[in-house]
């Protein structure tokens, strides 16, 4: 049975998890967000300049040709999720962490599991199961 040893509340933090920065949001000269966007992949969130760095977007659009390898070999699609490229990496990820768990603060919990199976079970199943 999976066991939730601790669990942190960090509050309304916004950190991609590629380069560790918040990626504040940068304006043109007529206020026009120019960094907007980003991507969770799985659990990971990755802001839009790192999403310009390792070439998530083409031509400035999401693509899934990086992931495209992943995929082939099991990923699930539907585990990349691309944020609005005109919202901000954090007001992007305020809606996510919302939507999918029911606050915007970053949680994060240390669980310990009886087997790999319960494990892959977890990984697989809705985030919130875990709360039933
Ligand atoms: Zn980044």
């Amino acid at each position: 049975m999976a066991q939730e040893i601790s669990t942190t509340n960090y509050g309304e933090i916004f950190i991609c998890d590629y380069c560790n920065s918040e990626c504040s949001p940068r304006y043109d000269d007529d206020g026009v967000l120019t960094n907007g966007g980003g991507v969770v992949i799985g659990s990971y969130a990755v802001c839009p300049d790192c999403c310009d760095q390792y070439e998530y977007y083409k031509d400035g659009k999401p693509s899934y040709d990086k992931f495209q390898e992943d995929i082939d070999n099991g990923m699930r699609k539907d585990s990349i999720i691309w944020y609005d490229r005109n919202k901000s990496f954090a007001e992007n990820g305020r809606e996510y962490r919302i939507k999918t768990y029911g606050t915007p603060d970053l949680v994060t919990s240390f669980v310990s599991f009886d087997s790999d199976d319960e494990f892959f079970n977890y990984l697989n199943g809705d985030v919130n199961d875990k709360e039933k």
